[in-house]
């Protein structure tokens, strides 16, 4: 590709974030949004305290709403989907998106709040059709600002994953539960980490694709993303009109050693729907060197089980809400754990609404209720998302009434 035609990836970097996004938006061509219907799509997807590295800064937020008032006079809106039963609005509330919320010029909306619009994906792979948020048709504009984590499923989720948000409520779950074992077969070849999961979101790539991508990497998420991991201080802003492109850039920096085959969804989005961009020989950055803003992250664990040792995880199609809700107990409880539980006795629990019979050992909790058609096989622990405190509870009175 000729260097005036490939997308530019701006990256800056100051402890002021701010600055970052004045600077990152500056070296980027941005089209007049004047009289435009403008969506600012950050990540807040849970109830968590600001800058963890889960949702996605305010502060960046506010510098990119205000770098963008300045300059066109747009109806602007901010929101988000949530995982299940999270509420919206409390979500950003305690992610410290009040002062953002009572600015007259920045309309909050909950995308789950009207009847949804069903759309057909006669390309998709897998996902065939989706329905997605009410507003989808008054937006003019769609800008994803995502934090840059690592993801247990997803290898990262970046500026394309994060318009995950705009699929209506529990039909984001849908996304997990597909079946397709020929076209795994036949992707494998090529891609051996490649889940019915990656696919679908690919698939979402013929109908959704945000206009301008923002990455906030002020505070990134390493490890066990997206919420159980560490948060990373990088003090970065990476920009493009480009989504692809963004993310490949977010990759080049905090994976240095992945190819894009690490991140499926990224790769197939790169194969079907953008061919022209590959890697990031296929991009223009700005600055054109950006060694120096290489951070190496912890990529997400290959396996709980290999990171503990008496515990067994059977996951087989769970969502990341489940995933996190498991993996936050045994982190907040492992004292608890190491003591009552061993490799050669061990905690088995299981996840996720593939799991059957022959999965489970003889004394396996289900938890969550994708598991509850195998309730009659372990002990059930209702919930979904199920409840840290509750499995504990359980566990707990297990053991005292049939201790090990
Ligand atoms: S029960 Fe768990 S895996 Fe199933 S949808 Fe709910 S949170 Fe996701």
């Amino acid at each position: 590709m000729g260097e005036k035609r490939k997308p530019i990836v701006s990256v800056a970097r100051n402890i002021d974030i701010s600055k970052a996004v004045h600077v990152a938006l500056d070296k980027i061509e941005i089209p007049n949004l004047s009289g435009k219907t403008v969506l600012l799509k950050p990540n807040v997807g849970r109830e968590v305290d600001p800058k963890l590295g889960i949702n996605t800064n305010p502060e960046v937020v506010e510098a990119i709403f205000n770098y963008l008032r300045d300059r066109y006079e747009a109806n602007y809106l901010i929101g988000d989907s949530p995982i299940i039963n999270t509420d919206t609005q409390k979500a950003f509330e305690q992610s410290g998106y009040n002062n953002l919320l009572k600015d007259d010029d920045l309309q909050f909306i909950d995308l789950d709040e009207l009847t949804p619009v069903k759309k057909e994906i006669p390309n998709g792979k897998i996902l065939k059709s989706i329905r997605i948020t009410g507003y989808w048709h008054d937006f003019d504009y769609v800008i994803s600002i995502p934090v840059l984590k690592m993801h247990m499923h997803c290898g990262a989720s970046l500026s394309f994953k994060n318009m995950k948000g705009l699929i209506y409520r529990r039909d984001k779950i849908t996304l997990h539960h597909f079946q397709a074992p020929e076209i795994i077969k036949e992707l494998k070849k090529s891609m051996s980490k490649i889940k019915e999961l990656d696919i679908a979101i690919a698939d979402l790539g013929n109908i959704i694709f945000p206009d301008l991508a923002i990455i906030d990497a002020s505070y990134a998420h390493e490890g066990m993303g997206p919420s159980s991991g560490n948060l990373v201080k990088l003090d970065t802003i990476i920009a493009s009109t480009n989504s692809l492109a963004a993310d490949i850039i977010a990759l080049a920096i905090s994976q240095p050693e992945w190819s894009l085959k690490d991140v499926p969804h990224l790769k197939l989005l790169s194969e079907f729907i953008l061919p022209s961009i590959n890697s990031s020989s296929d991009i223009k950055t700005i600055p054109d060197d950006i060694n120096e803003f290489v951070e190496p992250l912890e990529p997400p664990p290959k396996s709980i089980t290999i990171k503990y040792k008496n515990v067994n995880l059977i996951d087989i199609d769970s969502c990341s809400a489940c995933l996190s809700t498991v993996f936050n107990l045994l982190k907040h409880n492992k004292e608890f754990i190491d003591e009552h539980y061993t490799s050669e006795k061990p905690l088995n629990l299981a996840i996720g609404n593939g799991i059957k019979k022959s999965d489970l050992y003889s004394d396996t909790y289900l938890i969550g209720n994708c598991t509850s058609n195998q309730k009659e096989n372990g002990t059930f622990i209702q919930g979904c998302t199920p409840v840290e405190s509750t499995i504990l509870k359980m566990i707990k009175e297990k053991l005292m009434s049939d201790p090990k």
